[in-house]
């Protein structure tokens, strides 16, 4: 089977072999060459959630820019305007994918144009509107559970508003549904991020994943903004971090210079804006909108250009390239090896070492907006 989003389409390949020859002389010449256009966009449905985890801007309620949603309508035009050389779609950013409706028609439409979608989901919902049918139906190929606790004291701790119990429910069903079709798709992924509360349960990730539904584990090491999160929740052993400590600051492992997926990929939010990746929270750097222009002008243009040419030449854009994985060894940290650095007796970390449960009471207050 071929890696998730490739395909041997002759003009699939063309178009990837003008993308990476593009993206290697560009760093010969110093400035942006690009020849081809994104295989893999990642798309916000929504910018809303229902749970409060203290590392997410959406869940801080941090996000400054606009909130809304996504329609139907707007999808099919976007995936019309980016075009068809996309083989993957992730289907999330700020905000819970299944809090909008339209998701299963999303997928389904992009099904139907042989692209491979991925939908991350903190789990909580699945049981609401018919929709673990629904995305079955919809021919999803990957499934993504945030599960960041495997009890529920240390669930909470960290997806604040949100029930272990209903998240495994969910899971179980799911694949009581999947395998009564005799389907292996979607792929059901159990996600855990090692934080201070939990790297404990490291050894328990695998039966844990297995009982649940599971058919793997992805770890991915936790972000954060600040000294005080720091402190709070990046875990004691230094290989599940992405950062290390330089001078005064958390600074992440980056070695190599430049960043591959603003060649190969573009994200767009909820109300059409184009943005380079999911590390433009706020949308600092604007590239356009894929609602009210061509694409292929948003994705040549200057203000894409210049930024790529900043990457090309400084490796990074401050502040908001801060926290990326891009360039790190590895995005994820393969299971075999966590089991292999964690012995089964690392102590659970004690009552009053927990970190604080921020107040939730205003979880539903959100200001959302209707797209134009
Ligand atoms: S944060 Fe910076 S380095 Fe990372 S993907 Fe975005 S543009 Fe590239």
């Amino acid at each position: 089977m071929l890696p998730r989003g490739l395909s041997l389409r002759p003009d699939f390949l063309a178009n990837l072999a003008a993308l990476s020859s593009g993206y290697v002389l560009s760093h010969v010449v110093k400035r942006p060459l690009v020849w081809g256009y994104p295989i893999s966009i990642m798309i916000e449905p929504i910018s809303r959630c229902n749970l409060r985890c203290p590392l997410c801007p959406i869940g801080a309620r941090e996000l400054k820019r606009d909130l809304g949603v996504m329609s139907l309508e707007n999808f099919k035009l976007m995936l019309d305007n980016v075009g068809r050389y996309v083989k993957v779609i992730a289907l999330w950013n700020q905000g819970e994918p299944t809090i909008n409706d339209h998701l299963p028609e999303m997928i389904s439409e992009a099904t139907k144009r042989g692209i491979y979608t991925m939908v991350s989901t903190n789990g909580t919902l699945l049981h609401r509107r018919n929709l673990m049918t629904r995305l079955l139906d919809a021919g999803l190929s990957e499934l993504v559970f945030s599960i960041d606790g495997l009890t529920p004291d240390s669930y909470k701790i960290y997806r604040i508003g949100g029930e272990l119990e209903v998240v495994v429910e969910n899971m179980k069903e799911f694949r009581k549904l999947r395998d009564a079709r005799g389907s292996k798709t979607p792929k059901m992924i159990m996600q855990w991020l090692p934080m201070k509360h939990n790297q404990h349960e490291i050894p328990y990730l695998r039966a844990k994943a297995k009982e649940w539904g599971a058919d793997s584990v992805e770890i991915k090491t936790a972000q954060i903004y600040s000294e005080e999160q720091a402190a709070q929740y990046l875990p004691d052993l230094e290989e599940l971090r992405r950062y290390e400590k330089q001078g005064q600051r958390w600074e992440t492992k980056r070695r190599y210079q430049s960043c591959k997926r603003l060649w190969f990929s573009t994200m767009i939010d909820w109300n059409g804006n184009v943005v380079p990746c999911c590390f433009d929270k706020d949308e600092q750097f604007l590239m356009g909108n894929a609602l009210s222009q061509d694409f292929k002008t948003i994705w040549h243009g200057e203000k894409y250009n210049s930024f790529r040419t900043q990457l090309i030449r400084h490796g990074r854009v401050e502040e908001m390239c801060r926290n990326c994985t891009e360039g790190l060894k590895s995005y994820y940290i393969p299971l075999t090896k966590l089991e292999a650095m964690a012995p089964p007796d690392i102590p659970p970390v004690p009552p009053e070492n927990m970190p604080k449960k921020p107040d939730y009471s205003d979880l539903f207050d959100l200001p959302v907006k209707e797209e134009s």
